[in-house]
């Protein structure tokens, strides 16, 4: 076919009508860039888009149309193409390019083929729009949350790692912000609440960034924040601001709730390279955890230490489950006086990990752990059948005791105690009356509604509670009449310094026996080390002593035969009552 000479009648006809039957708006240049025909749609682009500029009949400069429509480095690479193409330098021109119109931009996918070897060129334009659109809205969807319109964790970590080797960058920080208790929103007043709470957030939280920072959601209730130029001190100040971002209450479905949020702060600093986005991030998180495990509401800066403490923790959470499995846990028991009558009226079992290159490990160097990696519901059911089967063994050789063991916060808000209890007591045959369970303050202030329904469900089954280390922590004497504990422990730290008689120390024990008697709890002085402290725990009317000074934590096998030999010298004398289970005497 030759087309454009005119001396074929007949062959331009048959291309226009080719050409109109095209729906997409079609022309032939010639190779210098006339329009030689145009199919009908063409004529009428100019009228359906209701833009002059595309009124370019036969004869007219397409090049010089295309540079009025838009004149930028695409449309001259462009129409260079489309010269080669017409050279016969290339084979095909096939692009996608935006036109810009007060009505919204629209997309055309223009394609080019060389028809004669004159280097005549048709060239299609197709509205591509709709796909485009679809193309574009994917993309957004798949770097953004849904649910916030927020950069998502992609994004966030596309971005951070674009500003993270941007050249000549100064220091970029990342924070990483969790909102305290948004479990509890969630699962007390539904998802659609919890949304709406995050929706709510997104909104502040932008609202208090500078313009060159990104906020951005990673999931949960997990947002992240980019902050360009910006190092640590800056960072902080930006910390405390966002923390200010929840001093207003929210209105979550009409109540309104106060909530905080725990931030942790990482930064990699000026000509720090080699640095990744995902190291960045994982630090801001760290530091952001260690920032809620100090208490909520708090903020903290990543350092070094933080990274190998948490390194360490994995690697000793690792071991941990493997030693539980090979039974390198031992439990070592403390005796406990009744101090009216001078018996031991019971043991506390101290877990302890007899590892196999660092000698007996105490357990405050693994308890945090194991709650930290989901390892202390399976820890305390050993120790639980453990000291239950230990207790039922003393009792048949004779000895009755009450045994108490050490219960985690961590496992006191999961659920299943109650059950672990019973599965113990149950294997070993023991009476529910022979096991205390010691919880401490804090786990009781962290929810407690959930503490006070497990506390009914073990007074039901028999089993009785002590609150542990009382006057160590924030203490909430509030709350403390509302559980239904039986014994409470005054901690070491108030204990130690009855020595001096008179005081601060013997005015506070004495303050919290009476509130223990006003509330129908018993009283334990722990961590007694000297003849003066017992002496002065049972003048000011606590019910049990325990400590170094009437005996140390010891292996099961040597509990019988310190019985026998026990000191007894610097004891409080006093008639001796019947044996039995002393710790409950007082009920
Ligand atoms: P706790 O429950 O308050 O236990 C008393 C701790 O004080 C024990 O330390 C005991 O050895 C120590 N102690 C007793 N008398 C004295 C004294 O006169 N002076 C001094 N300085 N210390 C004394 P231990 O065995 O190292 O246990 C520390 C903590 O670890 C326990 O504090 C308890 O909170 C936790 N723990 C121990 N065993 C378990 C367990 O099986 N499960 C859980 N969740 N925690 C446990
Ligand atoms: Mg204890
Ligand atoms: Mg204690």
């Amino acid at each position: 076919m030759r087309v454009g000479d005119g001396t074929h009648a007949t062959d331009d006809v048959l291309v226009e009508a080719v050409l109109d039957a095209l729906p997409s708006p079609t022309v032939l240049l010639a190779p210098d860039g006339t329009v030689v025909l145009t199919n009908s749609v063409w004529r009428e682009a100019a009228h359906i888009l209701d833009d002059e500029r595309f009124q370019v009949g036969v004869g007219g400069d397409y090049f010089a149309m295309a540079r009025l429509v838009r004149n930028d480095a695409a449309t001259e690479s462009m129409l260079d193409a489309v010269r080669a193409l017409s050279r016969g330098e290339m084979r095909q021109v096939s692009a996608d390019y935006a036109l810009p119109n007060p009505a919204g931009t629209r997309w055309y996918h223009l394609q080019a083929s060389r028809v004669d070897q004159a280097g005549h060129v048709v060239v299609t334009h197709t509205d591509v729009t709709a796909r485009v659109e679809a193309e574009h809205a994917a993309l957004w969807r798949a770097r953004h949350d849904p649910l916030t319109d927020l950069p998502n964790r992609a994004r966030l970590h596309e971005l951070i790692d674009t500003e993270l080797q941007r050249r000549g960058r100064s220091a970029v920080t990342v924070l990483f912000l969790d909102v305290d208790g948004f479990k509890e929103v969630n699962d007390s007043l539904g998802h659609e609440v919890g949304d709406d709470l995050l929706r709510q957030l997104s909104e502040r939280l932008t609202g208090r960034t500078r313009a060159e920072d990104t906020v951005g959601r990673l999931g949960g209730d997990e947002f992240v924040v980019l902050c360009p130029a910006c190092d640590a001190d800056g960072a902080e100040a930006l910390a405390q601001r966002f923390q200010t971002s929840f001093d207003q209450p929210f209105d979550l479905g009409g109540r309104v709730a106060r909530l905080t949020a725990s931030i942790g702060v990482a930064t990699a600093a000026e000509g720090d390279t080699g640095v990744r986005s995902t190291d960045l991030v994982r630090d801001a998180d760290l530091a952001m955890y260690a920032a809620k495990a100090a208490g909520r509401n708090g903020v903290r800066t990543f350092s070094s230490e933080l990274r190998s403490a948490a390194q360490r923790g994995l690697l000793v959470a690792a071991e941990l489950e493997a030693a539980i499995e090979a039974g390198q846990l031992v439990l070592h028991y403390q005796p406990v006086l009744y101090l009216p009558s001078g018996e031991v009226g019971g043991v506390e079992a101290l877990v302890r990990w007899r590892h196999p290159e660092r000698g007996l490990v105490p357990p405050l160097e693994f308890i945090p752990v194991a709650e930290e990696h989901g390892l202390i519901a399976p820890l305390t059911r050993w120790v639980l059948e453990t000291a239950a089967r230990q207790t039922a063994e003393w009792a048949r050789a004779g000895l009755t005791l009450v045994t108490g063991v050490n219960i985690s916060a961590s496992h006191f808000t999961t659920g299943t105690l109650v059950d672990d209890v019973a599965v113990a007591l149950a294997a070993a045959g023991l009476p529910p009356e022979q096991l205390i369970l010691e919880l401490t303050e804090t786990s009781v202030a962290k929810d407690p509604e959930q503490a006070s329904r497990q506390f009914s469900a073990l007074r039901i089954s028999g089993v009785e509670v002590s609150i542990d280390d009382f006057g160590s922590g924030y203490s909430s004497l509030s709350q403390l009449v509302n559980i239904p504990a039986g014994v409470l422990k005054i901690d070491r730290s108030l204990v130690s310094g009855l020595d001096a008689r008179s005081g601060q120390s013997a005015a506070a024990v004495a303050a919290v026996v009476s509130l223990a008697q006003a509330c129908g709890m018993r009283s334990l002085a722990e961590g007694v080390e000297t003849a003066g402290q017992l002496q002065m725990a049972t003048e000011l009317g606590c019910t049990f002593a325990q400590g170094y000074f009437i005996a140390r934590p010891m292996a099961a096998e040597d509990f019988l035969a310190w019985m026998v030999t026990r000191p007894t010298a610097g004891l409080p004398q006093r008639p001796r009552v019947q044996a039995g289970p002393l710790i409950h005497a007082g009920r």
